[in-house]
C-alpha cells in the first residue's frame, strides 16, 4: 500500500519544489535575540521574528519561569477542567482581561487553538459570520468548523462590509471577525468604522490582536486602543508567542458570559493539555512588565521610525504601515528571494515573500522590528539594503 502512497507523496513534493514554494527552515543554535548564530556559525541580525518586545530572551522572564519550574514543577498532564489549572493560570487569565480592559480570559495552547474553538461553541447555523479576506488560517478554519453562515468582505473594505452586513441581516446573530494587523502589509484594521458598522447593523465584533498586542497603540494594548473603543469589542484573541513573551500560548478575552461557556464547550481547551507553569508565570511577569513602564513600548515605536524614515530615504518603496512589519516592496519574485539572500550574506536575517504567499506582482521582503534592535541593528540593516539594492538595481 505504502508504495503507491508514497510515490504520490514524492510527485507532491516534486511539484512543491518546482514551484518554487518547498520551505527549508534555518537551524539557530543562539536563543532567539536581535541577533542570532545560525548553524553555520554565521551570527546575523534578525529582522524575521515575532519578537516585538525584544522579550524572547528577557532575562526577568527567563527568571520567572525558572522560578516557577522550581514551584510548580514541569508539566501539567491534564486538561485545565481535570486537574490542569494551577493559581498561576488564573493569574495570568486575570492580568490578560485587566490588560485588554476585558472581562475574563481563557488560556490556550495555541491563538490557533483559541481561533479554531471559539465560533462553533458560540454560534449554529441561525447565525452569520463576517470575515475580512486577508483573516489569519487559524480563523478560516475556526470559521469552518462552525455551521454559520459566512460572509466575506474585502480586506479592510468597509463598503464591502456593509454590503455584507445588510446581506447577512436575516440571520439570528451577527458577528465581524478581523485580524487587527495584517501580516503582509501591516496595516491596520479601521477598527473605529468596524465598530460603528457593527453598531447600525446590530452586529458583534471579534479581532485577532496577535501582530498587535503589545506593538500597537499608545501602550501596546492593540487596535481597540489605537482606535479608542476598548471595551467595544465582544472577543479578543491573541498569542503568547509574538510580543509576548515569544514562548507558546493563546488566549480569547471578552465578555464573561462568552468565555465562560467557552471553557463549558470549546474543543481546543477541553481536549488539549494545559500550558506549562512556567508559561504561565513568565506571561504574568510580562503583563506586569508592560503595565508598570511603556519602555520597551516606546523603543520599538522609535525604532518602527527610524527604520521607515531611513528605508525610505534610500530610495525603497514601502507599503503604508501602522505596526512592527514593514512590506520593502520589490514586486519581483525571484529578486526578491535573491535579495533576502544577499542580505543574509550582509549578515541580515530577514525573509523574501512571494506568490501565492502576497498576490502577483506584490513580492517583496519583510522586515520586522523589534525593542531589540539597537540603532547600530537598523543603521548596519539600511546599509546592507543601500548595498544589495544598488547591486540588484533597485535603488539608483
Ligand atoms: C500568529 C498568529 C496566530 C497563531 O498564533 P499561535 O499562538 O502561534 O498559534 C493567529 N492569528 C494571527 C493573526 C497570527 O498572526
Amino acid at each position: 500500500m505504502y508504495t503507491d502512497f508514497q510515490k504520490h507523496l514524492q510527485n507532491e513534493l516534486a511539484e512543491i519544489t518546482s514551484a518554487g514554494l518547498y520551505k527549508e527552515e534555518r537551524i539557530i543554535v543562539s536563543p532567539q535575540d536581535a541577533e542570532v548564530t545560525l548553524d553555520s556559525g554565521q551570527t546575523v541580525i534578525n529582522f524575521c521574528a515575532n519578537n516585538y518586545l525584544g522579550l524572547s530572551n528577557d532575562a526577568e522572564l527567563v527568571r520567572s519561569a525558572k522560578n516557577a519550574l522550581d514551584t510548580h514543577g514541569y508539566g501539567m498532564s491534564s486538561v485545565r477542567f481535570i486537574c490542569g489549572t494551577t493559581d498561576i493560570h488564573k493569574e495570568l487569565e486575570q492580568k490578560i482581561a485587566e490588560f485588554f480592559g476585558t472581562e475574563d480570559t481563557i488560556l490556550y495552547a495555541a491563538c490557533f487553538d483559541a481561533n479554531g474553538g471559539v465560533f462553533e461553541p458560540l454560534l449554529t447555523a441561525e447565525d452569520a459570520i463576517i470575515s475580512d479576506t486577508l483573516n489569519h488560517a487559524s480563523i478560516i478554519d475556526g470559521v469552518r468548523l462552525c455551521k454559520a453562515a459566512r460572509y466575506r468582505y474585502k480586506t479592510a473594505d468597509m463598503e464591502d462590509l456593509e454590503k455584507q452586513l445588510t446581506e447577512a441581516q436575516q440571520q439570528r446573530f451577527r458577528i465581524i471577525v478581523t485580524d487587527g494587523v495584517f501580516s503582509m502589509d501591516g496595516n491596520v484594521a479601521p477598527m473605529d468604522k468596524i465598530v460603528e458598522l457593527a453598531e447600525k447593523y446590530d452586529a458583534m465584533v471579534m479581532v485577532d490582536e496577535c501582530h498587535s498586542a503589545g506593538v500597537v497603540g499608545e501602550t501596546g494594548r492593540g487596535v481597540t486602543e489605537l482606535f479608542d473603543v476598548m471595551g467595544k469589542v465582544e472577543i479578543i484573541t491573541g498569542t503568547l508567542g509574538k510580543a509576548f513573551g515569544g514562548a507558546i500560548g493563546g488566549f480569547t478575552t471578552g465578555k464573561k458570559e462568552i468565555i465562560e461557556l467557552l471553557r463549558q464547550r470549546s474543543r481546543p481547551y477541553l481536549f488539549s493539555n494545559s500550558i506549562p507553569p512556567l508559561i504561565a508565570a513568565a506571561g504574568v511577569k510580562m503583563i506586569d512588565m508592560m503595565s508598570s513602564s511603556n519602555e520597551l513600548h516606546d523603543t520599538l515605536t522609535y525604532n518602527i521610525g527610524y527604520f521607515n524614515s531611513e528605508i525610505q530615504k534610500a530610495g525603497f518603496d514601502i507599503k503604508p504601515t501602522a505596526s512592527a512589519i514593514i512590506a520593502v516592496m520589490l514586486y519581483d519574485a525571484k529578486l526578491s528571494q535573491e535579495f533576502a539572500a544577499k542580505l543574509l550574506e550582509e549578515g541580515v536575517y530577514v525573509i523574501g515573500f512571494s506568490y501565492p504567499v502576497v498576490p502577483k506582482e506584490q513580492a517583496r521582503i519583510r522586515v520586522q522590528l523589534s525593542a531589540a534592535h539597537s540603532k547600530e541593528h537598523i543603521d548596519k540593516t539600511v546599509a546592507a539594503f543601500i548595498k544589495v539594492g544598488k547591486e540588484l538595481g533597485v535603488i539608483g
